[in-house]
């Protein structure tokens, strides 16, 4: 047991069924179907290897798109073929996610082999708009035909989607009710790094927060600057932008005229009030730059023109937030300092993700962005732990329980 939820070491799997949720939800290329990326499928392989190598027959679930995009609701198809290469051994692939045809392929498993299902969300109980409209219980759950066909198949349920572990959907909190139900490596190595930063994290420890989600970074912000987990907060992007408005900076018009067309006017009141609070463990920049016919140009807070566009941190902000990076023990970073897609505003990134890549703090990045520009700097081997789960990760910083958490624990409270 860690964190009152069953690990894989309480269970004997050999010759078991196994049915375990993973998290493969990937870019997908628009017009081949193809990934674009494999990160996820990559970190889920260590969980499906331990299952087959134990002698479990393995029954994979997984979801591909969401609803809210349905540009990428595609088969799981391509995953299988990537798992297959990554685990050096076959990963039978069924196009059913519950019917007559999942249910065979089931049955005929042997021990040690890996079947993938069909893309779970298939099934109109998984997709979001049902879990926001319905909110049904775990116990309702637990009666949605997903979880009524395949339980009965299955000795044990295992939870390794961490990524998704914020949504509040069958296949993540319906199986748990009726099955003896584990967390797998990859859930549990999440869980405890992100439960470290925020309980026991070595200091200084530091918060950077930027990019343009900044509901979330407010979220965040008042969570871990209330619970103490973070010394210092340094902020980027438009969170910082918002922040200097509340303060009462001038950031430049075309800046302001940007944070009311994204809908954040709202936030400069909650900005005000973060300020008020906590304002000398919040960094806000120094400087900051923008583009002037199509090249960089950068300004001090008190020298910035009436049509400024703040696109990036400046130079001096981003050597003082380097500074600071390479003297903490321990860095969580969500979102980019810049628009660190132009080159004429990536600069405040870069530095910073230099600084990222080279501090001996324990580093911890998340956000599909923030990888990104990990990726685009080259840092992403000197980053101790890239965390595959956005939502998750922002929900459970911000304080929040997540709801598969909640169905592991009452599971193992079950028994
Ligand atoms: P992540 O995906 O890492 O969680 P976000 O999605 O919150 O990060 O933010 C990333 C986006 O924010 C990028 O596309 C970037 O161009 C944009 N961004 C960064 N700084 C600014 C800014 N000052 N103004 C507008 N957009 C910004
Ligand atoms: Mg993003």
């Amino acid at each position: 047991m860690r964190f009152g939820i069953h690990t894989l070491d309480e269970f004997e799997v050999s010759g078991r069924v196994v049915l375990c949720r993973i998290d493969i939800n990937q870019p997908v290329d628009k017009k081949t179907g193809s990934l674009r990326d494999i990160t996820r499928i990559k970190a889920c392989v260590p969980t499906v290897r331990e299952l087959a190598e134990r002698g479990a027959r393995v029954v994979l679930l997984a979801h591909q798109g969401s609803d809210i995009e349905y540009k990428n609701f595609y088969s799981t198809r391509p995953h299988s073929k990537v798992l297959s290469e990554l685990l050096g051994r076959e990963v039978q692939y069924v196009e059913d996610v519950c019917g007559p045809a999942a249910c065979t392929a089931i049955r005929s498993l042997k021990n040690g082999q890996v079947l993938l299902l069909d893309n779970v969300r298939y099934c109109s109980e998984e997709q979001t708009l049902f879990e926001l409209k319905l909110k049904l219980t775990h116990e309702e759950q637990a009666q949605t035909q997903v979880v009524r066909k395949l339980a009965p198949l299955a000795d044990i349920f295992v939870c390794d989607a961490f990524a998704a572990a914020h949504r509040d959907q069958p296949s993540l909190c319906g199986f748990e009710q009726v099955l003896p139900s584990a967390m797998g490596r990859l859930f549990e190595r999440e869980y405890c790094v992100i439960s470290d930063m925020m309980e026991n994290p070595k200091r200084p420890c530091l918060f950077l927060l930027g990019g343009a989600k900044v509901n979330d970074a407010f979220l965040m912000m008042r969570s871990v600057l209330e619970n103490g987990a973070a010394d210092r907060v340094l902020t980027g992007g438009l969170v910082a932008n918002i922040l200097l408005l509340a303060k009462g900076k001038h950031i430049g018009r075309a800046s302001e005229e940007f944070i009311e067309r994204s809908n954040n006017s709202g936030n400069i009141r909650i900005a005000k009030e973060l300020w008020e609070n906590y304002g000398e463990r919040i960094l806000t920049p120094i400087d900051l730059a923008g583009t002037d016919d199509g090249k960089r140009c950068e300004y001090t807070l008190d020298t910035i023109p009436e049509m400024f566009g703040a696109l990036d941190i400046g130079s001096r902000t981003a050597k003082a937030y380097a500074k600071e990076i390479l003297a903490a023990n321990t860095v969580f970073v969500n979102g980019p300092m810049g628009v660190f897609e132009q080159a004429e505003t990536e600069l405040g990134t870069r530095t910073v993700w230099e600084a990222l890549g080279e501090t001996q703090a324990y580093t911890v990045i998340g956000g599909g962005d923030s990888i990104t520009a990990t990726k685009k700097y080259g840092k992403t081997d000197q980053i101790n732990y890239i965390c595959t789960g956005g939502g998750a990760l922002i929900r459970f910083l911000s304080g929040e329980e997540l709801p598969a958490v909640r169905a592991l624990r009452d599971a193992a409270l079950r028994e």
